[in-house]
């Protein structure tokens, strides 16, 4: 077989699925450059070139950047820069399309089904992420006042699929958890809103924090000072939030030695919390209290969370916290889970419940020929942004090798996009463009972004706070803005 031109769908235009477009675009490139013409009947040979279509569900790219960083880190929100060139680098092969083309407001499972992209293309390319909290069981877990974390964080960067209120009554309020995105819930709440008014979070969430009620806001961990999942820098910044004392427990020090924690980012941090340690209080109108060796027993309330109770743990002599019998209580008025993320599946292809992937061999989904993954789908809910990249370039490798050894199946369906004419200004025959025109889904494209983005910026500029950009927060808002008229069609 001879893969002239290899077609390749990927499904979430986060920083795993952009990744895996670049990584494959510029793969196909240099394959180009390095392998020699195939010679007739000796068999399969290197495609030499490559059209993406990046699927997702939102009218906007870059998932989690967008969605899921805090609206104050603004350094990490910058890989929306490279991600934003990434996509934009590859001019268009002919008149009609780009080599890695956005196709946003369509979700593969409802819009499109997976079986029809796979009969379009030859592999695709599951990036979808992980959006959903891991659930947590504990009874109360279901109490009005309990809350996942990752709503909490969809609500504060304007995800336009989570209520546009939410209800910030509870003077003290508990975080359980002890990685970095219990840091940002935490922050976020014991932050003063003024103190957000420049960075991109929607006015309606700048509202609602500003009319908070919260005075303390404590973070627990089932483990010791010791076993965090935080990193340096994140941790760090709590200490420099103005009108916000830190606090912690002795007790939850005992026997902690920063001299001998195994690696240097531990030790660093350590350092930080025993020079809190001795810090007095300065009178701060807040307090963010990092508390240790509890792990959560149960949620308590009539009718709306009141309380949370803590088994107090202690390490075993393999270091695993275990309860000491001792039971620990905290008035609180709201609590925020942030155990992690679960993994978002798509309909057609096979999950693992149990860890929330998709069933995988360094990113070849098992027993699906042609179907790979990337990304927190691939590997769960861990690791920083850049993780996602050395993790999209083994699924690549991957993909890139099973063409070359003919193992991808030719797009079959009637309709398969067939190349457009070099120069032509309409698509090609058979896009799966048309397939969404025919069914009136309402898809975003590239240049709508440019224009959503250019609105967003201008919103910004011309804010009473100078801002980067002010978010539009209503799908259909975004939606109107990318394709003028196409929702009234
Ligand atoms: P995470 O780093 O895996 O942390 C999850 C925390 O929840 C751990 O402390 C874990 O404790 C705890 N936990 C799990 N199950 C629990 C239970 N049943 N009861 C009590 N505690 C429980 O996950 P994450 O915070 O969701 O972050 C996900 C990834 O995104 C991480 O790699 C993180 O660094 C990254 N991220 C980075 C930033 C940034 O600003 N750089 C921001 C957000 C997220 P154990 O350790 O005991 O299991």
């Amino acid at each position: 077989m001879t893969l002239s031109t290899l077609r390749v769908a990927i499904v979430g235009a986060g920083p795993a699925g952009i990744y895996a477009g670049n990584l494959l675009a510029q793969a196909v490139a240099a394959l180009n450059g390095a392998v020699p013409e195939p010679v007739e009947g000796q068999g399969p040979s290197a495609p030499d070139a490559v059209e993406i279509d990046l699927f997702e569900s939102l009218p906007a790219p870059y998932g989690l950047i967008r969605y899921g960083v805090a609206p104050d880190h603004p350094r990490i929100k910058g890989i929306v820069t490279s991600l934003h060139e990434m996509l934009d680098a590859f001019p268009e092969p002919g008149a009609a399309r780009r080599t890695i083309r956005f196709i946003g407001n369509v979700e593969v499972g409802r819009d499109i089904a997976l079986d029809e992209l796979r009969e379009r293309y030859h592999a695709v390319i599951l990036a979808t992420g992980a959006l959903r909290d891991a659930a947590l069981d504990l009874p109360g877990v279901d109490l009005p006042g309990s809350y996942g974390a990752a709503d909490f964080v969809a609500w504060y960067d304007g995800h336009p699929d989570v209520p546009r209120s939410w209800p910030l009554d509870a003077s003290s309020v508990a975080v359980i958890g002890n990685g970095n995105v219990a840091l940002d819930v935490a922050r976020v709440l014991a932050k003063h809103a003024v103190d957000l008014r420049t960075t991109d979070v929607p006015d309606n969430v700048l509202a609602g924090l500003e009319a908070s009620a919260v005075t303390d806001v404590h973070v627990f961990g089932r483990r010791g000072p010791a076993d965090i999942k935080f990193t340096p820098i994140e941790l760090r910044e709590l200490g420099e939030l103005r009108d916000v004392d830190i606090v912690l427990y002795d007790e939850d020090f005992e026997g902690v030695d920063p001299t001998t924690a195994p690696n240097n980012q531990l030790k660093v941090m350590l350092r930080t919390l025993n020079s809190w340690r001795g810090r007095a209080s300065t009178g701060a109108s807040r307090r963010l209290h990092l508390h240790f060796w509890h792990a959560p027993v149960e949620i308590t309330g009539d009718g709306r969370v009141d309380g949370i109770r803590f088994a107090r743990t202690a390490p075993d002599a393999a270091g695993a916290p275990v309860p000491t019998g001792e039971v620990r209580e905290y008035d609180v008025q709201s609590v925020y889970r942030a155990i992690g993320y679960y993994g978002t599946r798509v309909e057609g292809a096979d999950f693992d419940e149990r860890r929330g992937v998709v069933p995988n061999v360094e990113g070849r989904v098992l027993g699906q020929p042609g179907l790979y993954a990337t990304g927190w789908i691939k590997r769960g809910p861990v690791g920083l942004i850049g993780h996602t990249k050395s993790d999209a370039l083994e699924t690549v490798g991957h993909l890139i090798a099973d063409a070359q050894a003919g193992l991808l199946t030719a797009p079959s369906a009637p309709g398969a996009p067939s190349l457009p004419t070099p120069g032509s200004l309409s698509l090609p025959k058979g896009d799966v463009l048309d397939l969404l025109d025919e069914r009136e889904t309402a898809y975003t494209t590239w240049d709508g972004w440019l224009a959503l983005d250019a609105h967003e910026r201008a919103l910004g500029k011309n804010h009473e706070h100078v801002r980067e950009r002010v978010k539009v927060v209503g799908r259909d808002e975004q939606v109107e803005i990318s394709r003028p008229g196409v929702l009234t069609r």
